[in-house]
C-alpha cells in the first residue's frame, strides 16, 4: 500500500546509485572526519558503506580537503568500495571546484547550501560557477537549503512582502515559504544554467519533526525533483532516533523521500555507523526496503526473570548480523527472514508461528522446554544448556534450505 502510493520524482544517477524515478529510497551518511586526512576519511567511508550506506558525503571546506579527495577516492577503489562519494560545499565551493579538477572528477554529486554561496551578484555568479562545473563533469547537484543558513537577503524580501500582503502570514510560514522559493528559485537557475532535471536533488531542512512534514510535504507538492530528506540536526542516542523516525516516517509513508540520512549526534568514540542502521531501520520497518533479517522479540516482563530470554535474543540478533555479509552473497533475498525470539508461553508460541523461524523460551515457573517454530508449525523442542547454540544451528539450516540454491528455485 505504502509502495503504491510513491511520489514519482524524477530519477538522478548519482554515480552507479540512481535517486528518485521508480528507485528505492537510498540510504545516505556522511562521515566526520578531517577530509585532509585521506586515509582517515577512506577509513570511515569504507566503513559507513560497509554498514549499508549508498552514499556518502563528506566535507570539502578547504583547499588541503579538495585536494585530497582523489586520493580518497582511489583508496576506496583499490579497496573494492565503489560507493559515490558527495562533497560537501559551504561558502568556497565556487573557488575549489575549478582550482581541483580531480576533485571535481573524483565527486559524485556535489551539495550546495543556496543560503552559503555569498550575498547579491556575488551569490548568482558563484552558484552559477558551481553548476557549471556539475555541467562540464556530468555531475549530479544537491541544492540543500537549511534553517540554519537561510539565505537572508530572501528571507528579508519574502518578509517586506509578507508584511504588505492583505492577509499576512505566520513568522513560521514565511519562513517555511522563504525556504522552498530558495530550493525552488535556485533549481529554476540550475535549469536555466543548463543543468537538466535529472542531476538536481532537492533538500530543505530543519530541526523540529513537524516543520519538516509541512516543508517537505509543500515541496513535494510543487514539482517532480528528487528529494534529500532528513531531520537536520537531530540530537544524541533515543532523543536522535526517535525525532528523526518521527519525522521521516510519516513523509516515507506517503511516498516522499527519495533518499534519507539520520543526522545523529554520536558519543565521543561512539560507531558512526549508527547513522545508517537507524536509516535500515525505520526503511526496513515501514516495509519499504529489507536490509538484514529481523528479529522479533517481546520486551519481556515479570514472566521472564532469567536472563536466559534477553542474552538470546541479543545473541542472535548478532548471530545474525555477523554472518549476513557472507549470508548476502551466498542466498539472495535472505534479508527477507523473520526470527522470533520469544519469553514464554503467552505470545511466544503465537508470535513464533507468524515467523519463519521462531523460538518460544520458558518463562518463570514454565517446564524448561523451548519449542521452535518454523514456517508456522511446531518443528522440535529445544532444551538444556545449549539451547542458544542449538537455535543457531537450526536457524543455519532453515536458510539454507530456504535460500540456497536448491530452495531459492521456485522461491516466490
Ligand atoms: S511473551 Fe511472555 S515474557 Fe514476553 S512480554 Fe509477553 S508475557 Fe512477557
Amino acid at each position: 500500500m505504502i509502495q503504491g502510493q510513491r511520489r514519482v520524482a524524477v530519477a538522478v544517477r548519482v554515480g552507479h546509485v540512481v535517486v528518485g524515478g521508480s528507485d528505492a529510497v537510498v540510504v545516505q551518511s556522511m562521515t566526520n572526519t578531517d577530509t585532509a586526512d585521506a586515509r582517515g576519511t577512506a577509513e570511515q567511508v569504507a566503513a559507513l558503506a560497509r554498514a549499508g550506506s549508498e552514499l556518502v558525503r563528506i566535507t570539502v571546506n578547504n583547499e588541503a580537503a579538495a585536494q585530497a579527495v582523489p586520493e580518497i577516492r582511489q583508496r576506496l577503489d583499490d579497496a573494492g568500495v565503489d560507493v559515490p562519494l558527495i562533497g560537501d560545499f559551504h561558502y568556497n565551493g565556487h573557488q575549489l571546484l575549478p582550482q581541483f579538477q580531480g576533485m571535481a572528477r573524483a565527486l559524485a554529486k556535489y551539495r550546495i547550501n543556496p543560503g552559503n554561496v555569498g550575498a547579491a551578484r556575488r551569490h548568482d555568479d558563484n552558484f552559477r560557477t558551481i553548476i557549471e562545473q556539475a555541467i562540464a563533469h556530468g555531475k549530479a547537484v544537491r541544492i540543500g537549503v537549511n534553517w540554519g543558513s537561510l539565505d537572508k537577503q530572501l528571507l528579508t524580501q519574502l518578509m517586506d512582502e509578507n508584511a504588505k500582503s492583505a492577509k499576512p502570514l505566520s513568522g513560521r510560514d514565511v519562513m517555511i515559504e522563504a525556504m522552498l522559493a530558495s530550493a525552488l528559485r535556485s533549481a529554476e537557475a540550475a535549469q536555466g544554467y543548463g543543468l537538466g532535471q535529472d542531476r538536481i536533488v532537492l533538500s530543505a531542512k530543519v530541526s523540529t519533526v513537524r516543520d519538516l512534514w509541512d516543508v517537505y510535504e509543500r515541496l513535494a507538492e510543487r514539482g517532480s525533483y528528487a528529494l534529500h530528506l532528513g531531520l537536520t540536526e537531530a540530537g544524541m542516542g533515543a532523543k536522535g532516533i526517535v525525532a528523526s523516525t518521527a519525522a521521516l516516517a510519516p513523509l516515507l509513508a506517503r511516498g516522499i523521500g527519495d533518499t534519507i540520512r539520520v543526522s545523529l549526534t554520536p558519543a565521543p568514540g561512539a560507531d558512526r555507523a549508527l547513522e545508517v542502521e537507524v536509516a535500515q531501520q525505520i526503511l526496513q520497518t515501514m516495509g519499504l526496503r529489507a536490509f538484514t533479517p529481523s528479529v522479533t522479540a517481546c520486551p519481556g516482563c515479570g514472566r521472564t526473570t532469567s536472563t536466559l530470554f534477553q542474552e538470546l535474543a541479543a545473541e542472535v540478533q548478532e548471530d545474525l548480523k555477523r554472518k549476513m555479509r557472507e549470508w548476502r552473497l551466498r542466498y539472495p533475498r535472505v534479508e527477507t527472514l523473520r526470527v522470533a525470539v520469544m519469553g514464554c508461553v503467552v505470545n511466544g508460541p503465537g508470535e513464533s508461528k507468524h515467523s519463519d523461524i521462531g523460538i518460544s523460551l520458558p518463562g518463570t515457573g514454565e517446564a524448561p522446554r523451548a519449542p521452535v517454530y518454523v514456517d508456522g508449525k511446531l518443528h522440535c523442542t529445544l532444551e538444556g544448556p545449549t539451547i542458544a547454540a542449538d537455535f543457531g544451528r537450526l536457524v543455519d539450516s532453515y536458510v539454507e534450505r530456504r535460500f540456497g540454491q536448491a530452495g531459492a528455485v521456485g522461491a516466490s
